[in-house]
């Protein structure tokens, strides 16, 4: 089997990159700045893709979250994307920082795009997602929720709007474009989220998120082992 999960920064990748001893196939992608890294076990294919820096930063959102999915998928043919990554939830909801979810439906919350029933659908995704997610939570003892993603970290009034009536439940900036471009291949896609902040508590959602980076990165570096080991069938624990 060969996995690839798609990561948007380099800090939520690195505990998982760690733990696998993952290696960086260099310039693989260039002149794309996403960048592969990867390792066989026991014949599986094991790739971690990030998208890469600009302006000394990651590369976060929908737009580098497409063009990598699409270089991945075309150059890597994977049989299953992960994507693997931090996320706002909501204290509304019962969610905890740090907590673990399978994604069960994902959609875009921030396009609002007037016209027919065909053009909202189009707008909001609502893109399939692998059958095996609620097995996959089930393993890992977590929740599942609806991921909706947008371009902004913070939240506005009328992405909350949408985010309500859709009953979204983890907010986060990547996971519908990924989600997109995998539909497009036919490649099943699984989202699993950490979260780093709840957007429901009036807190500064930048402020939160740096704080606890760091250890969502690892919940979801922990997650993301235990689905590995799951999925090629791996006795012991890496
Ligand atoms: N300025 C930040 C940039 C991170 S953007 C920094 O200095 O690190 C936030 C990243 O985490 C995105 O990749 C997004 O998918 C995820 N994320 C975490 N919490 C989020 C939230 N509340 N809303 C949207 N995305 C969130």
């Amino acid at each position: 089997m060969h996995i690839c999960f798609i990561v948007a920064m380099q800090a939520e990748a690195q505990p998982f990159i760690d733990m696998f001893a993952v290696s960086e196939v260099k310039d693989f992608f260039a002149p794309l700045p996403c960048k592969l890294y990867s390792t066989e076990m026991q014949g599986h294919t094991l790739d971690v893709v990030l998208n890469g820096q600009q302006h000394g930063t990651d590369l976060v959102g929908c737009e580098a979250a497409a063009v990598t999915t699409m270089a991945a998928i075309q150059q890597r043919k994977p049989d299953l994307i992960i994507n693997s990554g931090t996320c706002g939830a909501f204290e509304a909801n019962g969610a905890k920082i740090g907590e673990v979810y399978v994604g069960n439906a994902v959609m875009f919350h921030d396009r609002r795009v007037p016209g027919d029933d065909a053009w909202g659908t189009q707008a909001l995704g609502n893109y399939p997602l692998s059958d095996r997610s609620a097995e996959i939570a089930e393993m890992l003892h977590c929740r599942m929720g609806k991921v909706t993603t947008g371009s902004s970290l913070d939240m506005q009034p009328c992405d909350l709007e949408i985010i309500q009536a859709n009953q979204g439940q983890l907010k986060d900036m990547e996971a519908a474009a990924i989600a997109f471009v995998a539909s497009l291949y036919h490649t099943p896609i699984l989202l699993l989220k950490s979260v780093t902040d709840l957007c429901d508590n009036g807190a500064e959602t930048y402020e939160v998120f740096r704080r606890n980076l760091a250890m969502a990165s690892q919940a979801i570096g922990d997650a993301n082992r235990k689905v590995v080991n799951y999925l090629f069938g791996l006795k012991s624990e890496c």
